[in-house]
């Protein structure tokens, strides 16, 4: 969109309705192709078979891996000092491969890189502003986009029906006066809402447009959809849409956000993890498990609980054994819904959400994310700041018709203990989180220098 970006603001609005179409036929075109159109295919008849999904794995690996040899010079390299000789003959023999970290990704970024055409870039780098490229092919893309469709075709949701998605893009120019802050784009049936002029002035009219749009589905960053779901349970605005599903992606939600958007927004949610880095999509079945997409990757669990991703579609930056930052359980559990890919118990942590003690200790967006709950609805939302190795701040927004003065010394106690007396805390009530340039709202910021 950057190209286009001055002439899209400087349109009026009915024009850039037109314009946001006109993209998004050019996606259309980039994702939906055969490649697209062959797995999904494949994924939906696969559903009436047993396979074996560790034969597939090797199979798939054994592929990747040889792609990985002759047009990566890093990898080529690096299976020659190791004597890796492929195929492998088990999924096992995998761990014989150097694991691939941020560091080692930053600094030999040009040697990962396959030496193919990758046009389509990849956005990661996180906080710090450190950012790593990741590149990918079309093909790429549209396996993912498949894995996608057919994750949400489980749950009875396909392309082109109503979808409302909530972006962190900037829909609605600074001089823009009329509240108009969604545009249509029509290639896919889809109503984009920008989170960026989300505020406690402009829900209602979020919820005007999706009770007049009433979507058949509700995806994208789920602390936009949070902050509207408030609103309407907060003054009493009914929802009259009726969606069938809905698919938050990229952030953590606790469990009370979760059950909250489900009662206003009248759908249960269906989560996945699919990071912008590369990694094998997790999603969850009909029946709440969390499956891998087995036939895009293999998910390591290290022993403090970080994951390892071989990411069998990453064929400009390819990704094997890579250590993404996130962290996860795995389960021997197998599920009713008959997916042979491995369940994975929870997802523990996303990249730097957490909050790092003087002992070296970790505590991890699940444990804080728990902490408002015992404050029942008189904190709205909550932000853990650590710019500093002593000291933790938290801003709080108060629900100013019942919080009282002893709840913010019950607070600080709780904290105090959760951090073993090792932090100083300091509290500060304000009227709303500030976003981040990307639009979304951070539970944990982690401004220490990254380590790893
Ligand atoms: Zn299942």
């Amino acid at each position: 969109m950057q190209l286009k970006q001055s002439i899209y603001f400087h349109s009026p609005i009915f024009l850039q309705n037109i314009l946001t179409t006109i993209y998004g036929r050019v996606l259309y075109q980039e994702r939906y192709g055969p490649v697209y159109q062959k797995r999904l295919q494949e994924l939906k008849e696969k559903e009436r078979f047993q396979t074996n999904a560790q034969a597939e794995q090797l199979a798939r690996l054994n592929q990747f891996l040889l792609f990985c040899q002759t047009y990566s010079p890093y990898y080529q390299e690096l299976f020659e000092q190791h004597r890796i000789t492929l195929p492998l003959e088990t999924l096992d023999e995998l761990k014989q491969i150097p694991i691939l970290s941020k560091e080692i990704l930053r600094t030999r970024n040009a040697d990962v890189h396959a030496k193919i055409r990758a046009p389509i870039l990849g956005k990661t780098g996180g906080t710090t502003g450190k950012s790593i490229q990741v590149h990918y092919t079309k093909e790429d893309m549209q396996i993912r986009m498949a894995h996608l469709d057919y994750f949400k075709w489980t749950h009875g949701i396909e392309r082109g029906m109503r979808r409302a998605s909530f972006t962190g893009q900037t829909l609605a120019a600074e001089s823009q006066k009329a509240p108009v802050y969604w545009r249509m784009n029509k290639a896919i049936n889809q109503m984009l809402f920008t989170i960026k002029n989300i505020n406690p002035q402009t829900a209602a009219l979020y919820i005007e447009q999706l009770n007049r749009f009433n979507p058949e589905s509700i995806d994208g960053l789920p602390s936009g959809m949070i902050e509207v779901a408030r609103h309407a349970k907060k003054y009493n605005i009914p929802c009259t849409f009726r969606p069938k599903a809905i698919f938050p992606t990229a952030e953590m939600m606790t469990a009370a956000e979760r059950q909250l958007i489900e009662e206003v927004f009248h759908a249960p949610i269906f989560d996945q993890y699919a990071s912008s880095e590369g990694a094998p999509i997790v999603a969850e079945c009909r029946y709440g498990k969390k499956h891998l997409h087995y036939e895009m990757g293999i998910i390591e669990v290290e022993e403090d609980g970080q994951i390892l991703v071989t990411s069998f579609d990453t064929h400009g930056t390819p990704l094997v054994r890579y250590r993404v930052g996130d962290r996860m359980t795995l389960s021997e559990a197998t599920c009713q819904c008959g997916h042979a890919g491995p369940v994975i118990a929870s997802i523990d942590g996303r990249g730097r959400s957490f909050i790092q003690l003087k002992d070296g200790h970790r505590i991890f967006e699940g444990e804080l994310a728990g902490i408002v709950r015992a404050f029942p609805n008189c904190i709205e939302r909550v932000q853990y700041i650590q710019s500093d190795k002593e000291e933790i701040v938290m801003l709080y927004v108060p629900d100013e018709r019942c919080f009282k003065e002893e709840h913010e010394k019950e607070l600080y106690f709780v904290l105090k203990r959760l951090f073993g007396g090792q932090m100083e805390v300091l509290l500060r009530a304000v009227p709303e989180i500030p976003k981040e340039i990307s639009g979304k709202t951070l539970l944990i910021k982690q401004l220490l220098l990254e380590k790893s």
